[in-house]
């Protein structure tokens, strides 16, 4: 079976101006001053919507309506900002990692293995991809208004490719402008890094998130967006993989009771993501602060220091290989397993998994 699309994103204003994100509006206007730069690094908490910014900066760069330069916002209506939009502008090159590509569904006939279901499509950006676009740079523009290449994440340039693409970096041909994107700028090569201009975006104020989250269609979205560390995106991405309010109100104590059942049938990279944060909460909780992803009522008291550290070890191995060739149902199993060594045990009577409880059972 192919595999399908499992992201979907908007490309630049709508033609009635609506951004594809509200909250991306004031970091479009702050880069109306960098306007000169032609080589940008936005940079900014994961799930600022990077990728969304930077097609809009692309298509704001490329817009063909008077006065579009000048304001940084792209009109949405012209012909380059159609071709932005479906993707077919010839002036704008999009290098994304395989495996990015094939989440977000953008993939044509000639990637066809790509999508087999065995494909295991590479997360980084590679150096033929840069090989490839510093030979589409040197094309002349297709409308005769310069060119955008989007390197997105940039911290997903692999050595090599990074190092094959300095020198357009530092001195792009023609009146290109190169747009790279990440959430973590320290992972990048100094030497990437100090060729770019910043443009810092940030995460919306939490009334923003919550209300953008409720118009798409999340009724309670505040415990979400709290396990998504504020970011909206992230907070989507966890309701549309079935989290929800009620299952993150008792997922800590299950977890600590030995139940993986309500982690069953999820990715391990997810479910690693998951415990940690579970882990980091009880951690900042056993020091007296408040946590963080999970509401501290949720929270069970009580955790071991000692046990909780042997647990947070196990699982930051478990997400350094988080391409297992283990089956993903037993390692969750054994992760959770171990986090019943945190956790005092639970009292007689509290349920436990299957419905049975101490008291039946004995
Ligand atoms: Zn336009």
């Amino acid at each position: 079976m192919a595999k399908e699309a499992t992201q979907t994103v908007q490309i630049g204003v709508a033609a009635d101006g609506r951004l594809p994100l509200p909250w991306l509006g004031e970091t479009l206007a702050a880069s109306a001053a960098l306007a000169g730069a032609h080589a940008l690094l936005i940079h900014g908490p994961a799930g600022a919507g990077h990728l969304e910014f930077s097609l809009l900066l692309a298509q704001a760069t490329l817009c063909e309506a008077p006065g579009a330069a000048r304001s940084g916002q792209p009109c949405g209506r012209c012909a380059s900002c159609h071709l932005v939009a479906t993707r077919v502008h010839p002036d704008l090159l999009l290098v994304l990692p395989d495996a990015l590509r094939v989440q977000l569904g953008w993939v044509d006939d000639e990637d066809s293995k790509l999508t087999k279901a065995d494909a295991k499509p590479s997360r980084d950006i590679r150096v033929e991809q840069v090989r490839q676009a510093i030979a589409w740079s040197q094309q002349t523009s297709g409308r005769g208004r310069g060119k955008v290449m989007v390197l997105h994440p940039a911290d997903a340039l692999n050595g090599p490719a990074a190092n094959a693409l300095l020198k357009t970096l530092e001195e792009p041909p023609g009146a290109m402008r190169l747009l790279l994107t990440s959430a973590d700028p320290e992972r990048l090569l100094p030497t990437v890094r100090s060729r770019c201009q910043r443009l810092p975006l940030g995460l919306p104020p939490p009334a923003q998130a919550e209300a953008w989250l409720r118009e798409q269609g999340l009724a309670e979205p505040a415990a979400l967006l709290a396990l998504a560390g504020g970011s909206p995106l992230e907070a989507l991405a966890w309701a549309r993989e079935g989290m929800g309010p009620a299952l993150l109100a008792e997922l800590p104590r299950r977890v600590a009771a030995g139940d993986a059942s309500p982690l069953a049938g999820r990715g391990i990279p997810r479910v690693v993501e998951l415990l940690l944060k579970l882990a980091h909460d009880a951690q900042v909780l056993a020091a007296g602060g408040a946590p963080r992803f999970f509401a501290a009522q949720h929270l069970p008291a009580g955790a071991d220091p000692a046990a909780l550290r042997v647990w947070q070890q196990a699982l930051l191995r478990a997400a350094r290989h988080d391409e297992h060739p283990w089956n993903a149902g037993l390692l969750i199993e054994s992760l959770v397993t171990q986090a019943t060594a945190v956790w005092p045990r639970p009292a007689a009577g509290v349920p436990l998994r299957g419905g049975a409880s101490l008291n039946s059972r004995a």
